[in-house]
């Protein structure tokens, strides 16, 4: 298993500490698109690794999220 990158691979925005709690906060049913809000998670490439980390193979949380931010 692949360890959680510390950082984001493409902005450099420091994420390894983030994981534990959106990893609780999953597991209790919150919806990851709002946990990930409230971790300061802005960005889709910061996402990204969340998503992908925990093996999320629903590619439309993916596109609904990046749509999401093209819209702001
Ligand atoms: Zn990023």
């Amino acid at each position: 298993m692949n360890k959680f990158p510390i950082r984001c691979f493409t902005c450099g925005k420091i994420i390894g500490h983030l994981y534990r709690e959106y990893e609780y906060r999953v597991n209790k049913g919150e919806d990851r698109g709002k946990i990930m809000d409230d971790l300061g998670l802005n960005r889709y490439c910061c996402r990204r690794h969340f998503l992908a980390f925990e093996g999320v193979e629903d590619r439309s949380i993916l596109i609904n999220e990046y749509v999401t931010e093209e819209v702001k």
